[in-house]
């Protein structure tokens, strides 16, 4: 069998195991190397043939698949990766990177669990790093912190472990005072959502040479900073990949770290929806039930030159399949759905049907925008997702 259909039945096993699936996004100010660690987790998780080719790949898949109908969209990809001997479905929305976007992060972040919030070692925390973590928080969605560039400070800025742990620890206290300032009026959080190296809740890297460590991961591997800091300087970066790979260490942080959608829904759903808690529907979102009546939230409309409209989004409740007549929130009538699908590598794949807790992308929608509830009973759609626009940042 070959290696996309291996990915594609795997895929399709895991979406009816919500407590296997992880629905995340990366969030970065521009250029503190999203992409590039979006290219790690793909290659890491054996979505494509190996590390930096990613873009170029998808791009030759796209022309193969155009001829089949089957479009590309690397702003949502998923993979699957082996944590503690269990296969977890990871799902990855893409969040623009430029504050211009602002209004697509926070839309993103509606569809999401978990956001891994990518801040660069050399620049720390900037405007747009406090735009993105006010904006997962404020959709009740879990922080970690992977903190990158790291072989810049040992290579570039030759600095000492006493120099790159404090340099290090003031990234941490940063995002941390962020966090903080936004959960501690939050009654909804019963954990302490501040990320702490002790924890494992924070990851340190390289994602262009493609290594990273963790508490968890420097505990397994016995590699520690005295370690990376040797072979980075003797320029044994490919060593030090092969010995701790970035891509383990960041989706063991993901599974471990990241609510899953039957402990994330009960708390979100309140926060993002202002109906009759004690309805059928409430209930449905809470338990995340296939069985329960159809609730979609879309987040992006996508253009497929043969498919047409994709409508992607977040499934609270209710299994999605083809034929399905919904309403779409704002608007009479119904819409038809006619295809259904899942994001496998970073391929849109056709499927009979989709259950609760997954990211799906839908054709037949004509009615959706970005935004829209969508849903098998007439009902109280999602609170409208506030724009959050850029802070002033006053840097210590
Ligand atoms: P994005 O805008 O957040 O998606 O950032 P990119 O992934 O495109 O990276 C921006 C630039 O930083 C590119 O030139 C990357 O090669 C570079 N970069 C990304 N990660 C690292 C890293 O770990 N170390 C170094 N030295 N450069 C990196």
């Amino acid at each position: 069998m070959g290696r996309r259909k291996k990915i594609v039945q795997e895929c399709e096993r895991l979406m009816d195991n919500p407590d296997h699936i992880r629905n995340i996004a990366i969030a970065a100010h521009v250029d503190h190397g999203k992409t590039t660690l979006t290219d790690n987790l793909l290659a890491g998780a054996g979505m494509i043939a190996d590390e930096g080719e990613a873009t170029r790949l998808m791009m030759d898949t796209e022309e193969d698949e155009q001829e089949r109908g089957i479009t590309i969209d690397a702003a949502n990809v998923s993979m699957t990766h082996e944590y503690e001997d269990t296969n977890h479905l990871i799902n990855l929305i893409d969040t623009p990177g430029h504050v211009d976007f602002g209004g697509d992060v926070t839309r993103a972040m509606r569809a999401v669990d978990g956001a891994m919030v990518v801040v660069d070692a050399v620049e720390g925390a900037m405007p747009q790093t406090e735009t993105v973590v006010r904006q997962a928080l404020r959709e009740g969605v879990k922080p970690t912190l992977f903190i990158n560039k790291v072989d810049r400070l040992i290579s570039e800025l030759q600095e000492g472990p006493e120099e790159m742990q404090q340099r290090l620890m003031s990234v941490i206290g940063d995002v941390n005072e962020l966090i903080r300032g936004m959960t501690d009026d939050m009654d909804d959080i019963d954990e302490d959502w501040t990320v702490s190296v002790e924890d494992g809740t924070v990851a340190f890297g390289s994602a262009l040479y493609r290594w990273g460590v963790s508490m968890p991961s420097m505990q397994a591997t016995g590699i520690d900073f005295g370690d990376i800091i040797e072979l980075e300087r003797n320029d044994n970066r490919q060593e030090l990949h092969d010995r701790t790979p970035l891509s383990d260490v960041v989706l063991d942080m993901v599974c471990e770290h990241f609510p899953n959608p039957l402990n994330a829904q009960p708390r979100r759903v309140p926060r993002i929806w202002r109906g009759d808690d004690e309805s059928e529907l409430a209930e449905g979102m809470r338990l995340v039930d296939p069985d329960g009546e159809v609730v979609f939230m879309v987040t992006d409309i996508s253009m497929d030159p043969h498919a047409g409209e994709i409508a992607t989004g977040r499934l609270f409740s209710g299994t999605l399949e083809k034929g399905q007549e919904l309403y779409v929130s704002g608007t009479a009538g119904k819409n038809r759905i006619q295809n259904v699908g899942l994001f496998m590598g970073g391929e849109r794949e056709e499927v009979e049907r989709v259950p609760a807790g997954n990211i799906a992308a839908v054709t037949g929608l004509r009615d959706a925008i970005a935004g829209s509830t969508v849903s098998g009973v007439e009902m109280t759609p999602f609170e409208s997702i506030e724009h959050i626009s850029e802070p002033v940042i006053t840097k210590s």
